[in-house]
């Protein structure tokens, strides 16, 4: 055990706990109430090793001064004020801060490796158009980068060391937020098109966190771990604002520290003497699965048995992935039952549906054209594709499939994903265009096909990525998890989708990562996939192998194959060539 063991050892509960988030009509009111205790946020290394705690105390205080600072500047309510979302104390203040003068933060994603310097300072450019801030604050690293887009935009762009070394000025009265005024600005992720600004009010906020907090069915040793980056709804909502309305201690690994090491993140829920919740997409568990080898002494170095929640959503939850998490951590005393699947969007602030602590992942077997709506050829052999069961809706969510009419589907017919509540936002920001095509009399078109059985809600697929040739319609991932089974391949490594043939007939197009530089075994492996597909679809497909890391993730980590088709038809990833 080292110091640091001991610094993560759960507070008592507070005496006046537990009070919840739906007690609070604002989130300011419950920043309030949790900095009455002890706990708070505590960053950590990238060893995972704690650097800086941050009690809820102190974030108050600092938020307190920043919300002065910025009522000084003229920032007025209603204002928006951009900040590059970096894991740290001064994105906790300055988000915060905002909140508390009355303005909307707009947090922003960090580059990526994808893209260069360039395509981020274009993106910028883009939301801040979008959001229209009177500020963009950035860390002083970014400066360059994050100065050059806010020039463009015309709004302010500032350092945050220097504004939060400022002195800020004494007394002076804040707004009082109302619960149906807007909060803050959240972006979904751009995994089908260019990310789109939520509007989420402080009541949809709160009425989020009441249902999923109430979903996990918090207990007082619960403490949350977390890397995942705070300009996703995952990040944010999940493990900043719910565990401050929550009063729940956190940890957190920088998202480009857990890239990596990952298992710097297992190594501090291992260190956590109380019950750890702790939240990742598929690939956060498939990374670490990987890493473990013959020497990682598992057992001696990781202790997963007090993992209470293992929480999985944001993008397809893979069964066959989890289970290979399992099979390499169940000596750390992981149990499969902590794996808790839940499904949502930004347009819903966060959670839809969260299946219920302690039932794990459970799943339905469903054949692959039932799934995508085709009739059964009978020249081929059946496949199944295994359906997460993502849960139940959340207090205050209601959930409805709907066929092609409009019309409710009955259990277990697949159909468009729908669903209304107290948490479903009002409008994108300034896209009455965007929001009448999702939003019909406070319904909300999640985009997303799926189906219900019991009251659970099974996830299927986007209905933007479907593949649809010559009437018949394919699901982008069966034809990429059956090329991932050939070997040397990992999840990630294939992007599925349609293009135009010379003959103008559309047919399926694979990008692949290729690891394999020998041009005649390139060949072998792409004459190897063009089968695969072939004997999935019927048909023949376009196979192209690029370079690893090629294939656009949107900044939250997902695969976006409608990216991968616009840059594969624009000549911007470039195929190896391949042999005769
Ligand atoms: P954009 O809307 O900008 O194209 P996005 O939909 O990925 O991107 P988010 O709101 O961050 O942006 O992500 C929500 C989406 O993630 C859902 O609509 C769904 O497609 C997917 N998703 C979330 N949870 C699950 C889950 N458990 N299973 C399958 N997909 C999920
Ligand atoms: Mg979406």
């Amino acid at each position: 055990m080292t110091d640091t063991a001991t610094l993560l050892v759960p507070t008592p509960n507070q005496d006046t706990l537990p009070r919840r988030f739906s007690d609070f009509a604002t989130f300011g009111e419950a920043l309030d109430y949790a900095a009455r205790g002890q706990r708070g946020l505590n960053f950590h290394d990238a060893r995972g090793n704690l650097v800086r705690p941050y009690p809820y105390a102190e974030l108050r205080d600092d938020a307190l001064a920043v919300a002065r600072r910025l009522i000084a500047r003229g920032v007025k309510p209603e204002d928006r004020i951009a900040l590059i979302a970096e894991t740290g104390p001064e994105f906790a203040a300055l988000f915060c801060g905002v909140i508390y003068a009355g303005a909307w933060p707009v947090p922003l994603p960090l580059p990526t490796s994808f893209g260069g310097k360039d395509n981020y300072i274009e993106q910028l450019v883009v939301q801040l158009r979008s959001s229209d801030p009177s500020i963009l604050f950035f860390p002083a690293e970014l400066a360059e980068m994050c100065g050059a887009a806010a020039a463009r935009q015309g709004c302010e762009g500032l350092g945050w060391d220097a504004f939060l070394a400022m002195p800020a000025p004494h007394g002076g009265v804040l707004p009082e937020a109302r619960p149906d005024q807007i909060c803050y600005l959240q972006y979904s992720s751009g995994s089908t098109r260019f990310p789109h600004g939520v509007a989420v009010t402080h009541e949809a906020l709160l009425n989020n966190l009441a249902g999923h907090g109430h979903g996990m069915a918090l207990v007082p040793t619960d403490r949350c771990i977390s890397w995942l980056p705070w300009y996703h709804d995952m990040g944010l909502v999940g493990c900043f604002l719910s565990v401050i309305a929550n009063q729940v201690s956190v940890d957190y690994l920088k998202t480009e520290d857990f890239a990596r090491r990952p298992l710097a993140w297992l190594d501090m829920i291992s260190r956590n003497a109380g019950t750890s919740i702790s939240y990742s997409p598929t690939f956060g568990y498939d990374i670490c699965a990987r890493r473990i080898s013959s020497q990682s002494h598992v057992a001696e170095r990781f202790d997963l048995s007090r993992w209470r929640i293992a929480g999985n959503g944001a993008d397809m939850i893979r069964p066959d992935v989890m289970q290979g998490f399992v099979n390499a951590f169940a000596e750390a005393g992981f149990k499969a039952a902590a794996f808790l699947p839940s499904y949502g969007l930004a347009e819903a602030t966060l959670a839809v549906t969260i299946m219920p602590p302690g039932e794990g992942i459970r799943v339905e077997l469903v054949e692959e054209e039932r799934l995508s709506g085709t009739p059964r050829d009978l020249s081929r052999p059946a496949r199944y594709r295994a359906i997460v069961n993502c849960g139940k809706p959340v207090r205050d969510m209601v959930v409805e499939i709907r066929g092609e009419r409009g019309q409710v589907l009955a259990d277990h017919h697949i159909g468009k994903v729908w669903c209304k509540g107290t948490s479903v936002m009002h409008s994108y920001f300034r896209d009455p265009e965007s929001t009448e095509a999702c939003l019909v009399d406070g319904w909300l078109d999640t985009g997303d096909m799926g189906y219900m059985a019991q009251g659970y809600l099974f996830i299927v697929g986007r209905a933007k990525d479907m593949i649809i040739i010559n009437g018949k319609n394919h699901w982008p991932q069966d034809i990429e998890w059956a090329v991932e089974q050939l070997p040397g391949f990992h999840q990630g490594d294939i992007a599925a989708f349609s293009v135009q043939a010379e003959n103008g007939e559309e047919v399926p197009a694979v990008l692949v990562h290729c690891r394999v530089s020998d041009p005649v075994e390139r060949k072998k492996l792409h004459d190897q996939i063009k089968d695969k597909v072939r004997s999935i679809t019927g048909m023949n497909c376009v196979v192209e192998l690029v370079p690893p890391r090629t294939l656009p993730r949107t900044s939250s980590g997902k695969l976006s194959r409608a990216k991968a088709r616009n840059l594969y038809l624009a000549g911007e990833i470039q195929p190896y060539p391949l042999a005769a």
